[in-house]
């Protein structure tokens, strides 16, 4: 049985690609979207209890291999597979879909982490329109700017928001035309995202380029040290094969 730790598009797809092979998988959802896209083979959805209940239920569930397909923020559950599996001697492979990279005609300030590109915003006056595409966690990292805010999350974002913000429900993948359709709309000033990398979201990057936004673009958290890592679904049903 191998658990794949999903929540993403590429832990969805290493699923159906599994199950389509006759391996036995089950796929694990954090819980945080009310209505996620379910994979095929058996799912459990919530969170384990750390890294001390992931090994639990590696023991218990005779989990042969953990593949971490999470998000490439997910770094709580990043470091509790980790440990979990270093600990029971479960072997662990990690998907990350590469980051996006800046191009030549790119504007972008990338920044640690998300505090670090609320500080970048004071660069930005008073009035300026942000479009903020983080996700529904770590918007408070923005409550005190003084901007005005969009943003855009699949659920509702989590408080406090900044003073000054509105929310625009929505799911990717997107267009290019859409977002810049969007952005033109909404007169944005300035995009913030995290560099998460792959196809589904990476339409508002080209049309920022097009436009000649500019970016505040946050780094990914670091990996835990001597992961083996794949950046592909490919990569990890070769590495599965394998064993
Ligand atoms: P996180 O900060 O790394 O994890 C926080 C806690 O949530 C973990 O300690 C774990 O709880 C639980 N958890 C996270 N992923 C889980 C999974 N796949 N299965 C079971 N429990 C999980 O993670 P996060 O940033 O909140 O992300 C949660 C989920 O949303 C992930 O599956 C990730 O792939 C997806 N996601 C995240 C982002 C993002 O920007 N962070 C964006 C899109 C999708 P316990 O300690 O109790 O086990």
């Amino acid at each position: 049985m191998i658990l794949v730790l999903g929540g993403t598009a590429e832990g969805r797809t290493l699923a159906t690609e599994l199950v389509a092979a006759g391996v036995p998988v089950t796929s694990s959802l954090a819980g945080r979207v009310a209505a996620p896209r379910l994979p095929p083979g058996e799912v459990r959805v919530g969170g384990f209890g750390g890294a001390d209940g992931l090994a639990e239920y590696l023991a218990e569930h005779r989990i042969s291999a953990v593949i971490n397909a999470t998000h490439p923020f997910a770094a709580q559950i990043t470091a509790n597979a980790a440990t979990a599996c270093a600990r029971t001697g479960t072997p662990l492979l990690v998907l990350r879909r590469p980051p996006w990279q800046a191009r030549d005609d790119d504007k972008w300030t990338t920044t640690p982490d998300l505090p670090a590109a609320a500080a970048a915003l004071t660069d930005y006056a008073a009035e300026a329109v942000v479009l903020l595409t983080i996700g529904r966690q770590g918007v408070a990292a923005f409550s005190a700017a003084p901007q005005r805010f969009w943003l855009r999350s699949v659920d509702p974002p989590d408080g406090p928001l900044p003073a000054r913000a509105e929310v625009i429900l929505d799911r990717g993948p997107f267009t290019v035309p859409d977002e810049r359709e969007l952005m033109r709309r909404l007169t944005v000033d300035v995009l913030v995202t995290k560099n998460s990398g792959g196809p589904m979201t990476v339409a508002k990057l080209v049309a920022a380029r097009e436009l000649g936004l500019p970016v505040i673009v946050v780094d990914r958290p670091p990996l835990p040290p001597d992961m083996q890592v794949v950046d592909d679904v490919r990569g990890a049903l070769s590495w599965a094969g394998s064993r």
